[in-house]
């Protein structure tokens, strides 16, 4: 059964396991805590290559079961991510059902300091949507599993703008054989924390934008500062223009979006962009290249990687992020060589590294 459409029809406790153990897990776990109304999961997928590093999303989601399946995807995401990166981590991912109203942020994020703590270093946490650097610095009052806190100089999504910028370099000078970015429309959906950063790059290297957020002010303040065109979240879609960046959140590319496309190049930060791994093939046929997003949104993990003093990692963040466009252009180059969906050669590339 189709991964899109197994999700969607997920109703029953018995049929959520089938799902977490089609997904390859072996750990997913739980914490409630009444008097901070905390409701959390933590999806480790792997731990073959190290430690699992992964975001902490708070968001308000409908109700438990797509919090843990969230996690699960965005775990499993994780892993690739890494290991297709060459860093020495697992794959792992915390949500949170974020109440209506957080009463007491310090006593909450003590609670889900606890919760990874008490998973004893297989899990490290970060700041994904919903989370900021602040909630980092509570959480490492109870553990000391936590990336991206003040001390460690936390916001990642510089660093993961930077690797999408690269990404999307790449995929331009090979796609439409252009060595810069100058009037290259690039179309970007969401405009927070990495769509901005993005979008400023873009400009200064002379890109033409276009740019949505269903937060119209934001857009609108972001549309004045870079000169970008401002248009309504149920256009972006569809805007003709040589990159589509999907910076908000995933399966934007669906079997609905898939005929409304008229971009030339797919690249963004957002996980998980594809609803189905077969929309890859579908995008292929129509001479659309996907940038992998596990691969072009490595950056942020990247740097969170270098800020984690137990790692000693040897290398600088900022050369290793460059280096996403090595691994981006090996993949468009299998990808045309073999006729297969650059998400396949990606997964397969990745899946090798976690055998
Ligand atoms: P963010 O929450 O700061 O920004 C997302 C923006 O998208 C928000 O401004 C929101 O209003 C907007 N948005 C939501 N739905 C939208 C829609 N339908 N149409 C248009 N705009 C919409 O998040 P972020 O940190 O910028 O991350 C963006 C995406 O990239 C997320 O999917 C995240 O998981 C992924 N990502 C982020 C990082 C990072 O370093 N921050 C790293 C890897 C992946």
């Amino acid at each position: 059964m189709r991964e899109e459409s197994l999700l969607g029809r997920i109703a029953e406790p018995g049929e959520l396991v089938d799902y977490i153990e089609s997904q390859d897990y072996g750990e997913v776990h739980l914490k409630f805590h009444k008097p901070t109304g905390l409701r959390a999961i933590v999806a480790i997928h792997s731990t073959k290559l190290g430690p699992a590093l992964g975001g902490c999303r708070c968001i308000p989601y409908d109700n438990l079961q797509s919090a843990i399946k969230d996690a699960v995807r965005l775990g499993r995401g994780m892993s690739y991510k890494a290991a297709i990166a060459g860093l020495p981590l697992g794959g792992g991912k915390m949500t949170i059902i974020r109440p209506k109203a957080i009463k007491d942020r310090q006593a909450f994020f003590e609670q889900v300091g606890e919760f990874i703590d008490d998973l004893g270093g297989r899990y490290i946490t970060s700041i994904d949507s919903g989370t900021q650097v602040s909630d980092m610095d509570i959480i490492a009052t109870r553990t000391s599993y936590v990336a991206g806190t003040t001390q460690q100089q936390g916001d990642p999504s510089p660093h993961t703008a930077m690797g999408i910028y690269y990404g999307i370099k790449t995929a331009v000078q090979f796609h439409l054989d252009k060595s810069s970015l100058e009037n290259v429309h690039v179309a970007i959906q969401g405009v927070g924390n990495v769509g901005y950063h993005l979008a400023k790059k873009l400009r200064e290297e002379g890109a033409q934008l276009t740019v949505s957020d269903i937060n119209d002010q934001l857009a609108q303040n972001i549309g004045c500062e870079l000169g970008a065109e401002v248009i309504s979240p149920e256009a972006i879609c569809s805007t003709h223009c040589d990159v589509f960046s999907p910076c908000a959140l995933g399966a934007v590319i669906n079997s609905r979006s898939l005929s409304k496309l008229h971009c030339k190049i797919i690249a963004g930060s957002a996980n998980n962009q594809l609803s189905s791994s077969e929309i890859g093939a579908l995008l292929q046929g129509k001479n659309i290249l996907y940038a992998p997003d596990f691969v072009i949104n490595a950056g942020g993990l990247i740097y969170a990687a270098t800020r984690y003093p137990d790692l000693e990692l040897d290398y600088n963040a900022s050369e290793k992020i460059a280096q996403i466009q090595n691994v981006l252009l090996n993949i468009f180059t299998e990808s045309k060589k073999n006729k297969q969906p650059t998400n396949v050669i990606a997964k397969e590339m990745a899946a090798i590294r976690l055998r």
